[in-house]
């Protein structure tokens, strides 16, 4: 059992870092995270490429070669290996995601669950793959959670979409179970999510009862979430299965307060980032008191978080690389905790989008928007591949 010394555990060795990325990659990330400083270049650039996809202009070549090739593996799943070996041979391993937003029609829902069923069957033979995430929108239409979230009455067709969405995603999860892959179901917006919980934790229910196969994602910047944490340890304890959760902030933060807004309603989101910052520490130090029935994910691109992770597993005397313990970060950023830690010994994970450009737009705009310029300062990737970039010569 590997112990650690918290004074030297070092985010700032970019060295480690990027050691997996050649200088034209580097230099690559460099550029486009130049261009990400021009806030004006970012909005307008994204609303250009949303129109362009749109009204069929052809501009899949340019967004592969700069934001794709940044932040997904692939189009297919068969490009994504390369990337996959990369990050193996670096103990980092792969969270595959196929990267499609919210679905609607049931074709479309059919096809996501054999996306996410073929992506198990993949993972099972390939040791650098533990673990995909999915979207329940992307198996159950948005509308129908909304309804049952909101407790309003299902009509008699509505209904049988519920059973068959819940059917789907007991599919999936029954794969994942048989071949032992984790499976990261996404936090969505809170009007769905309640809906969300229920199908998640009924799954969790059946499936976790040895190991932590099912997680749940609880987003921190909620102000009940905390609360909701450790309800639903309390009842997997009663049950006899183990809680597997992915702690987030969460990303819908603007969206969730303008709704609040709008209809007038208390915004579930916390008063300011301190806040949430504080529940999010504290969801963490709930974890790891209970780790023999709790397994998490430390998904963030938040330095403190990780070193408060750090901190919490050497106070208690936990293995590094505990079997209810990981650390996840986004394929393409934060690469100076993902690398580090994995050096350091803690079971870390990318996700990694993958998909045709045309389905990840929205995803690879998100990114974009995360890493513009805020208030004129340099954003963080940019520094550290900055400081990258002055230790090779290259700039
Ligand atoms: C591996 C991985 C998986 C993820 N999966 C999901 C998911 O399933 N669902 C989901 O919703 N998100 C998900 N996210 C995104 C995540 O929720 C955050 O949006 C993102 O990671 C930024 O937060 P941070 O912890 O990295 O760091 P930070 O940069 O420290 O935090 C930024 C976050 O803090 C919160 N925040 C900022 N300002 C305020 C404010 N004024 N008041 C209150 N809160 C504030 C917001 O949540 C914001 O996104 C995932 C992220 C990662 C890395």
């Amino acid at each position: 059992m590997s112990k650690i010394n918290i004074e030297d555990l070092n985010f700032e060795d970019t060295s480690i870092a990027f050691a997996s990325k050649s200088d034209d990659e580097l230099t690559v990330a460099y550029n486009l995270f130049r261009i990400f400083q021009s806030e004006f270049l970012v909005t307008v650039g994204s609303r250009l490429t949303e129109i362009a996809f749109k009204i069929g202009l052809p501009i899949s070549y340019p967004v592969k070669l700069t934001l794709f090739e940044q932040f997904c593996g692939g189009e297919t799943i068969a490009i994504c290996k390369k990337p996959i070996a990369r990050l193996g041979e670096f103990n980092v391993d792969t969270i595959l995601d196929y990267g499609a937003e919210a679905k609607e029609d049931e074709e479309e829902l059919e096809l996501t669950a054999r996306f996410l069923i073929s992506n198990l069957q993949l993972a099972e033979d390939d040791p650098d793959i533990n673990i995909i995430s999915g979207k329940i929108t992307g198996l159950i239409r948005f509308e129908i959670l909304e309804k049952v979230s909101a407790e309003e009455e299902l009509s008699a067709e509505e209904e049988k979409e519920w059973i068959d969405g819940k059917n789907r995603v007991l599919r999936v999860s029954q794969v994942a179970s048989d071949c032992g892959i984790s499976i990261y179901y996404d936090a969505e917006e809170s009007w769905i999510q309640p809906a969300i919980d229920e199908v998640v934790m009924e799954n969790m229910g059946m499936f976790n009862c040895e190991r932590p196969i099912i997680f749940t994602t609880v987003q921190l910047y909620r102000h009940d979430r905390l609360v909701y944490l450790k309800e639903v340890h309390e009842s997997a304890k009663n049950q006899g299965f183990i809680l597997a959760v992915k702690l987030v902030r969460g990303a819908y933060m603007e969206k969730e307060r303008n709704r609040a807004k709008e209809k007038n309603y208390e915004s579930p989101i916390q008063k300011d980032k301190e806040s949430t910052d504080r529940d999010y520490d504290l969801a963490l130090e709930y974890c790891i008191e209970n780790i023999k029935e709790i397994a998490i994910c430390n998904a963030t691109h938040n330095q403190d978080s990780c070193y408060h992770l750090a901190k919490l597993v050497s106070e208690k005397g936990i293995a590094l690389d505990h079997k209810h313990i990981f650390s996840a970060q986004l394929y393409g950023m934060s690469d100076h905790l993902s690398f580090n830690l994995a050096k350091f010994g803690f079971n870390v994970a990318k996700y990694m989008p993958y998909g045709p450009v045309k389905e990840v737009i929205p995803y690879l705009i998100r990114r974009a928007k995360e890493n513009s310029s805020i208030n004129g300062q340099m954003g963080r990737e940019l520094a550290l591949i900055k400081k990258e970039m002055i230790r090779r010569n290259l700039i």
